[in-house]
């Protein structure tokens, strides 16, 4: 694949991504599914020479992957342009806690995003700070200056080694300057990590923004179907053998049939995120002009904080969001999303099927608090048909009122 093409459209790219005749022998589409632990060699002397430094995509053992494993990086790797490689991880969560352990020591000081994710948050507040990484957490919507002060040497001591940002954020989807921020943590030396799961790098090439280490939870829109825990992160060339060397210290390694499935659920993902943007838009649309909806927080809309830089920087928008039930109870959002038919009730998001969740976004938070006109529910919007979704929706709210008339 690709010979004599250089540069291809994203759209192109997902299609023959990690397909070279190298991984299929040309003889089928996909890259075969290769299980395997043991390694075997014609010789000892063969054995000896593959001792040494982890060589990239070399028959070895099992923990260091097979061709079915380094088909899916070089994948990943080739729709981030400027990226050296990418490692592979059993979940999004392993992904972004190994991605901090490569680039912090005892004594740093991280800095986080206030609406990150909560695990990366409690691997911090837990963690990182037994192990001697303290961390600040800022406001997703600070000015750029304020981020930038924050990255200056403090007078409670220890040097910034490492910013976690996460745009937008996925309860309460503010969108950061990704680029302003990464561009003055790297006139500092200071390392940029992206969890870049929401848009992924069809709607967000997070490199070519600045990222250092860009992140994902394949879990969500690479697998696509729901059936998959994965995660991965593409770094620069300055980044690589620090992130190559924890992992495999820590032996992460994920199934092959895990990564057969990624790559398999790759190859549809720009069909997939554009369904799932406009469905996601036309539902965004419709909740935001109801009088019982208090806000829609999805950043394709002009009221989401950060839309602009959105606007600005991202490709597209895809289908994940959150919207406030104004004046709700914790009875009400029950009362809606029991009522639901389409939407399944369940964490977890990015497959093609629709999901509701009730959010409470304001125990995650330490530099800045959430306040909200009634409670928040985030959709995870599917490939269904967007009539279907907001008659149910429109039915479920139905309910909400002729309970409280
Ligand atoms: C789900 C998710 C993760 C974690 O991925 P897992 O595969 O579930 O560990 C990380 N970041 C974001 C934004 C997520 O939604």
């Amino acid at each position: 694949m690709g010979d004599g093409i250089k540069e291809t459209k994203a759209a192109t790219t997902v299609v023959t991504a990690g397909r070279r005749k190298h991984w299929t022998g040309g003889r089928v589409v996909n890259p075969p599914l290769w299980r395997g632990s043991t390694h075997l060699y014609d010789s000892v002397a063969d054995l000896r020479a593959a001792k040494g430094p982890v060589q990239r995509n070399n028959f070895f053992y099992g923990r260091r992957g097979g061709p079915t494993h380094w088909a899916l990086a070089e994948a990943l790797t080739e729709l981030e342009p400027g990226a050296e490689d990418t490692y592979l991880f059993p979940s999004g969560v392993a992904a972004i806690s190994c991605a901090l352990l490569a680039v912090l020591k005892p004594g740093d000081v991280l800095l986080m995003t206030d609406n990150a994710y909560d695990p990366s948050r409690s691997f911090a507040s837990a963690w990182l700070k037994q192990w001697g990484v303290t961390t600040r957490w800022f406001d997703p919507m600070a000015s750029v200056d304020d981020i930038i002060a924050l990255m200056e040497p403090q007078p409670t001591g220890g040097r910034v080694a490492a910013i976690l940002l996460e745009s937008p954020g996925s309860l309460t989807f503010e969108v950061q300057d990704v680029p302003a921020i990464c561009a003055a943590a790297k006139a500092r030396g200071i390392a940029t990590l992206l969890d870049n799961t929401w848009a992924t790098p069809l709607f967000f090439p997070a490199l070519q923004h600045g990222v250092d280490l860009a992140i994902l939870a394949g879990t969500k829109y690479i697998g696509g179907h729901s059936d998959i825990m994965l995660g991965s992160v593409t770094t620069t060339a300055e980044y690589w053998t620090a992130l190559r060397r924890t992992a495999y210290q820590f032996g992460q390694v994920i199934s092959p049939d895990d990564a057969y499935l990624a790559h398999r659920g790759l190859h549809t993902l720009d069909v997939r995120l554009r369904r799932h943007e406009a469905n996601a838009l036309a539902v965004a649309r419709w909740l935001n002009a109801r009088a019982d909806i208090a806000a829609v927080l999805h950043p394709a809309l002009p009221n989401c904080p950060g839309h602009d830089v959105w606007k600005r920087d991202f490709s597209g928008s895809s289908g994940l969001f959150s919207f406030v039930l104004r004046h709700a109870s914790d009875d009400d959002v029950a009362t809606m999303i029991d009522a639901l038919n389409l939407f399944g009730i369940g964490y977890s998001w990015g497959g093609f099927e629709s999901l509701a969740l009730p959010v409470d976004p304001a125990p995650d938070r330490t530099a800045t608090s959430w306040s909200a006109d009634g409670q928040l529910i985030r959709l995870n919007i599917g490939l269904e048909d967007p009539a279907d979704l907001i008659a149910d929706l429109e039915q479920a709210l139905g309910v909400l009122q002729n309970r409280s008339a």
